[in-house]
């Protein structure tokens, strides 16, 4: 009901407690507001997609290692759906099949009973394998051995009861691991073991264009550092107390696999130990992510529990709340990079490639930049804080050499934070130590977000001084301010950074863009300094329009072209009458419901938010605005809100459609239907010019 689902929702939920089989809060009441604001519809909205969340959860089961012992297997689930309902589908992981020792004549009889058809599969059964090779060779792909029962394949990623769930069978060995170059041709498993490349193709299976998050990941092994970032009570250890080596049943391409994929679940076997890690936020998507280790089918005591039940839903059918849920017990991604890590295994060939490596390189896509060891990200900082208390707070750490929070001018002259910074430490380890407090330090009633610094994608390193933005400028651009194609005539002004331009075919006389004089795709690519000096001016042409009894509604969007030399990003800046500004936001809602059905636009703090919401994928299209919100007794409010994702598409002209919508113009959406000649566009462009001279922000 897509009806229902769209229009204008909050983000981001507080953090709430919730365990495995909890039911996700409702979505944030919203605060008491005026009749004209849109909080009923809010709440309907969020109910709606509650009862969708709540139709769509899955009841599914969880099982170790089989080892062929199928009968026991299948009696437990047979027994379990009998105590407490049936289940949707069983999951299983480590080794499915029979192997060659003791009993192994047994199991391989039992299994031909069920796939004869003479015993039955009680439940909807999809297993990977990590000991059979024959199956793993014969059957890369995948097979339905008989009703209900389904060998996964190598690895791959499926809908399985409306999950999205990524799988590898098979075991890491480091010399067939690094025996083959990344992006080299070669075979995805030799024996049982995986290579690069069956890695390589189950990322790229998750990172199509369009596939769903994933739900579970499905592996034989543990990650390596899964006991990172944990107090030692918390560790996992041998039931009884026995020495239990990690390396046996670890593979440090698995901790990689989980830290790119950044499933809700890891679920895993091969050690014959139940163990559920304290759910670790994951970096990229900030969702967390629950680690299941499951004992071997047939092993007695808690310690050894090999059938584990879930009730979870698909993250597609959930609300943002929900999913970004955060129980108290949150820990770190105890898989960042680790550089000392093959030493430290001390097997010598090791991994060649970090994470971060892997999710970019070895794909052929964009290279994340590396980390800047020394820094930490600072998020979720409230706008009134100021450098003092950060560094209050975080001295005990170590040496701070610099403190920057990402202002932005509001309005009203003052310069509240945008909710993030970075903080300078002299050396890694203090950074280290501070990373430590994640979620653990509270200002303004938030829990502060601390990670290792790490420039965005696609953006040039932050410490650079000059702005190296993408590519150099393109000779068919015609917004590269170096280009001849420029119509000079129409710039209202220039710093080496930025510059003012009148619109083409303006939907309103004093309509402009903002714009970078490189080209750069879009705001979201951004460095953040040009970032902020982008919204100072759109924050000085706001304070104009305010000065003259206007309002203004500013958009900017994303629309990956095929040719790069279209992709010159700007914002646009259309003033309008005061008298309007109340119906802003049911202008948009209303253009959503029209031109882009189905989607949800999320509210935002700031632009530079945008990128939280592009799931870490550049290519992803969006579109941004900041239209007049309720007038207060601080002034009129903003309100800022993004859509970004490829479904629904994003009318080109979508953001003059609102805008259209909103001024009652509805031919004015064509650019072409409006266009000035060029005297006229001179002047307008004059007369922008001297308005705006003393509002203009000064050249940094
Ligand atoms: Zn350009």
């Amino acid at each position: 009901m897509p009806d229902e689902v769209a229009g204008l929702t909050a983000s981001p939920a507080p953090a709430v407690a919730g365990g495995v089989a909890t039911s996700p809060a409702p979505a944030p009441a919203p605060a008491a507001a005026p009749a004209a604001s849109p909080a009923p519809r809010q709440a309907a909205a969020g109910a709606a997609a509650d009862a969708d969340e709540v139709a769509a959860r899955r009841r599914v089961l969880l099982a170790g290692d089989a080892q062929g012992n199928l009968v026991k297997l299948f009696t437990q689930v047979a027994n379990q759906q009998k105590r407490s309902g049936n289940f949707n589908v069983l999951l299983s992981v480590g080794a499915f099949l029979p192997g060659m020792g003791e009993g192994a004549k047994e199991a391989a009889a039992a299994l031909a009973q069920y796939v004869s058809g003479k015993e039955k599969v009680p439940i909807n059964t999809y297993f990977i394998e990590s000991r059979s090779a024959a199956m793993l060779q014969a059957c890369p792909a995948g097979k339905t051995l008989c009703e209900n029962l389904h060998f996964l394949g190598g690895f791959g990623v499926r809908e399985i009861e409306g999950l999205t769930v990524a799988y590898l069978s098979g075991r890491y060995d480091a010399t067939v691991y690094n025996s083959q170059d990344a992006g080299a041709d070669g075979p995805a498993f030799v024996g049982t073991s995986y290579t690069r490349q069956a890695i390589d193709g189950l990322l790229q299976l998750a990172r199509k264009p369009g596939a769903a998050g994933i739900d579970v990941l499905l592996t034989a092994e543990w990650p390596t550092n899964i006991e990172d970032k944990l107090d030692e009570g918390e560790r996992p250890k041998h039931p009884e107390g026995l020495p239990f080596d990690f390396k046996e049943v670890s593979s440090p391409v698995i901790a990689e696999l989980c830290a790119a994929l950044e499933p809700r679940y890891h679920v895993f076997g091969v050690a014959d130990i139940f163990y559920q890690r304290a759910p670790f936020q994951t970096l990229k998507s900030g969702h967390v992510c629950r680690c299941i280790g499951l004992g071997k089918v047939g092993s007695k005591g808690k310690g050894h529990m090999w059938v584990h039940a879930l009730s979870l839903s698909p993250a597609a059918s959930m609300t943002e709340a929900a999913r970004m849920q955060r129980p108290a017990t949150t820990s770190g991604c105890p898989f960042i990079e680790k550089p000392k890590l093959v030493a430290e295994d001390g097997d010598g060939a090791g991994l060649k490639r970090s994470a971060a490596d892997m999710e970019g390189g070895g794909l052929g896509e964009d290279t994340l930049p590396p980390p800047i060891p020394n820094e930490v990200f600072i998020g979720r900082l409230p706008p009134n804080i100021d450098e003092s208390r950060i560094k209050k707070a975080l001295k005990h750490c170590g040496t701070i050499e610099r403190i920057h929070l990402a202002r932005e001018e509001g309005p009203d002259g003052t310069k509240p934070c945008k909710g993030f910074g970075w903080v300078t430490f002299s050396t890694p380890d203090e950074a280290e130590a501070a990373c430590d407090l994640n979620d653990l330090l509270e200002c303004g009633k938030r829990k502060l977000s601390i990670q290792i610094s790490r420039p965005r994608a696609g953006a040039a390193p932050r410490k650079k001084r000059e702005i190296q933005i993408v590519i150099e400028p393109h000779a068919e651009c015609w917004f590269c301010l170096v280009n001849p194609k420029v119509e000079k005539h129409m710039i209202v002004c220039a710093t080496t950074e930025v510059y003012v331009a009148t619109a083409r075919g303006p939907i309103t006389p004093m309509s402009v863009l903002v714009l970078p004089v490189k080209h750069a795709p879009s705001y979201a690519a951004c460095p953040p300094e040009l970032q902020e000096v982008l919204s100072s001016h759109v924050a000085a042409i706001r304070q104009m329009c305010r000065k003259t009894e206007k309002e203004c509604i500013v958009f900017e969007r994303w629309l990956p072209f095929g040719m790069s030399a279209n992709n010159h990003m700007q914002i646009q800046v259309i003033p309008f009458e005061l008298s309007r500004a109340g119906a802003a936001r049911d202008a948009l809602e209303a253009s959503v419901k029209r031109h882009l059905p189905g989607a949800i636009l999320r509210r935002v703090q700031s632009h530079a938010e945008v990128v939280d919401h592009l799931n870490d994928d550049s290519t992803t299209p969006y579109v941004y605005f900041e239209i007049p919100g309720d007038n207060t007794a601080r002034g009129r409010q903003i309100e800022r809100y993004v859509f970004a994702a490829k479904e629904p598409r994003i009318p080109l002209n979508f953001g003059r459609m609102v805008a259209c919508e909103l001024l009652n113009c509805e031919d004015k959406v064509d650019w072409r239907q409006c266009q000035e000649d060029k005297d006229s566009e001179s002047k307008l462009t004059r007369v922008f010019r001297e308005a705006f001279k003393p509002y203009q922000p000064k050249a940094s």
